[in-house]
C-alpha cells in the first residue's frame, strides 16, 4: 500500500506580465495485490479505514479476475523488509520563499531577455516550479518506508521571429521548470538575471545565423543534448518491461532483446552507462522504489557492452536474476508502479571540452534539445537542437541554426570516441518522461559530460 501526497507550485511570467501562478495539492492511496500470480490494483483519494478495506476488496477482486486470464504468472524476487525514513536534502524550502520575491526575480530576468533580443524577441518567458512528494509504503512482507522528495528549478526562454522563421533559445535547458532534487538555492545558483540578456541575444542572432552544414561530420554534444540522447537511445530501451512486451505505449518495445544481454556491442569502449538512484540531487534519486527495493547503481553498458536492464521484482525473476535493481515507480497514488529510469548517466571520460574541440577538424558543437523522433525499437533516431557552432580545424567557428542529426543507436554510440571529464560532468533532471496507458509522467535524471561522436549525418532541422 502506498499513501502519496504532493504539493506543487508553478509560476510563469511572459512579456512583462504574470501569466500564471498555480498551487496544487493531491493526495490518496493505492493498494496493489498479488493473488495466484495475478495483479490487482485499486486506489482512492478518501483516506480512512473503511475506505481502505473497501479498496482492498476491490483490488483483490481485480486480482482474482486477472488470474482467470491465461498467461505468465508473476513471481517476485525477494526483498529484505525494512523500516526507514528518508528525505531528499535541500537548503532553502522553496515553499517558504515569498511569491512576491519569486515574481520579482522572474520579471526582472524576463525583461532582460527582451532587452537582449533587441526587438527581435517577440515572446520572452521565465518560470519557476517546486514540488514536494511525501509517500509512505507498507507491505505485507513487513516493510514500512516514508520518503519526502523536494524538487525545484527555474528557466528562461526567448522566441525570436523573422520572415517565415521562428528561433528559440532557452536557459538552462529547454522547457524544464524543475531541474533536480534541491530547494530554492538551485534557482539562485542559476543566475537567471545574469544569463537573460545572452539568451535573448542568441535567439535574435539565430535568425541571422547560417544554416547548419549537411553531411557526415564529427559532432560534440553539450550535456543539455546528451540528456535527450541518453534518455531515448539508452534509458528507454533498457527498461525490461518494454523488452517483454508488457509495455508498448509511446514508442514502446526495444531492440535490446534478452539474447543480447552480456555480449551485444552497444557502443565503443568509451561508453559506460549506469542507472544510479543514489547520486545526490538527481531527479531519479530515491532511497527505495515503489516496491520497497533499495535505490541502487546498476551498470547498463560497460565499456561498450550491454550488461543489464532496469528491472522490477517480477521482471528480475523472469530474467533469472536474484533481485530487482529497484526501478519501479508510480506517478502518484492512483497508478500502479511500472519500470522507470532512475538517473541514467554516462560515466565521465578524461577530455576537457577545449581538448575535444582542438582535436576536431570538421564538426559541429550542439546545445539543448529542440525536437526528437525515434522508432519504437529505439534504433533509428533524428534529434534537433536549439543552437550550434561550426568546428573548423580545431576551433569553434560560426553559429549555425537548427542543427539536426540522425543515427542508428549502436552505430552512433560506436562512433563515440571522446567523453568529457568529471569537471565537465553535469546532472540534469527530466520531469516529463511519459510512459504507460493510462499515461504516467516520471521525473528522471541524466548525467553526462560533453561527448564527441564521429561521422554522424548532420543536417538542418525545423
Ligand atoms: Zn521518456
Amino acid at each position: 500500500m502506498r499513501f502519496v501526497s504532493r504539493v506543487g507550485e508553478t509560476i510563469a511570467v511572459k512579456n512583462g506580465a504574470v501569466e500564471g501562478a498555480t498551487a496544487s495539492t493531491d493526495l490518496g492511496f493505492g493498494l496493489r495485490v498479488l493473488k495466484d500470480g495475478a495483479w490487482g490494483f485499486a486506489s482512492s483519494s478518501t483516506p480512512g479505514l473503511e475506505e481502505v478495506l473497501a479498496v482492498a476488496d476491490r483490488a483483490v477482486g481485480i486480482a482474482k479476475a486477472s488470474a482467470l486470464v491465461p498467461g505468465q504468472r508473476a513471481k517476485l524476487a525477494p526483498v529484505e523488509p525494512v523500516e526507514d525514513r528518508w528525505e531528499s536534502p535541500y537548503k532553502k524550502d522553496p515553499f517558504d520563499v515569498k511569491l512576491a520575491d519569486k515574481l520579482e526575480l522572474l520579471l526582472s530576468a524576463e525583461k532582460r531577455v527582451r532587452d537582449g533580443g533587441g526587438g527581435k524577441v517577440m515572446v520572452a518567458q521565465a518560470s519557476a516550479g517546486a514540488r514536494r512528494e511525501e509517500k509512505s509504503f507498507a507491505s505485507t512482507e513487513g516493510s514500512y518506508i516514508e520518503q519526502a522528495i523536494t524538487e525545484c528549478g527555474a528557466g528562461l526562454s526567448a522566441y525570436a521571429v523573422g520572415p517565415g522563421e521562428l528561433q528559440r533559445r532557452t536557459y538552462p535547458n529547454g522547457d524544464r521548470e524543475l531541474t533536480g532534487c534541491y530547494g530554492w538555492e538551485a534557482v539562485e545558483a542559476l543566475d537567471l538575471v545574469g544569463n537573460a540578456e545572452r539568451v535573448g541575444q542568441e535567439a535574435a542572432q539565430l535568425l541571422e545565423a547560417k544554416k547548419c552544414p549537411s553531411g557526415p561530420k564529427d559532432i560534440i554534444l553539450d550535456t543539455t543534448q546528451m540528456v535527450l540522447q541518453i534518455h531515448e537511445s539508452c534509458g528507454h530501451p533498457t527498461e525490461l518491461d518494454r523488452v517483454y512486451g508488457t509495455e508498448a505505449g509511446f514508442a514502446g518495445t526495444s531492440f535490446l532483446t534478452t539474447d543480447k544481454l552480456g555480449k551485444f556491442k552497444y557502443g565503443s569502449d568509451k561508453v559506460t552507462i549506469v542507472a544510479d538512484a543514489t547520486v545526490p540531487h538527481g531527479m531519479g534519486t530515491f532511497k527505495y522504489d515503489d516496491e520497497g527495493v533499495p535505490g541502487q547503481r546498476t551498470v547498463l553498458v560497460d565499456k561498450g557492452t550491454f550488461k543489464n536492464y532496469t528491472t522490477s521484482r517480477e521482471t528480475a525473476t523472469r530474467l533469472g536474476q536474484k533481485a530487482s535493481n529497484g526501478a519501479m515507480r508510480a506517478d502518484g497514488w492512483n497508478r500502479m508502479p511500472i519500470i522507470r529510469m532512475t538517473n541514467i548517466n554516462l560515466e565521465p571520460g578524461d577530455w576537457t571540452l577545449d581538448e575535444m574541440i582542438k582535436d576536431t577538424k570538421d564538426g559541429v558543437y550542439m546545445e539543448i534539445n529542440k525536437s526528437w523522433s525515434i522508432d519504437d525499437k529505439r534504433l533509428n533516431f533524428q534529434f534537433g537542437t536549439e543552437i550550434g557552432w561550426e568546428i573548423k580545424d580545431g576551433a569553434l567557428g560560426d553559429m549555425v541554426k537548427s542543427p539536426n542529426y540522425t543515427g542508428i543507436t549502436p552505430e552512433f554510440w560506436a562512433g563515440c570516441d571522446a567523453v568529457g571529464d568529471k569537471k565537465h560532468w553535469k546532472l540534469w533532471g527530466t520531469p516529463n518522461c511519459g510512459k504507460g496507458e493510462p499515461m504516467q509522467v516520471a521525473h528522471v535524471g541524466h548525467g553526462s559530460a560533453p561527448t564527441r561522436f564521429r561521422k554522424v549525418r548532420v543536417g538542418v532541422g525545423q
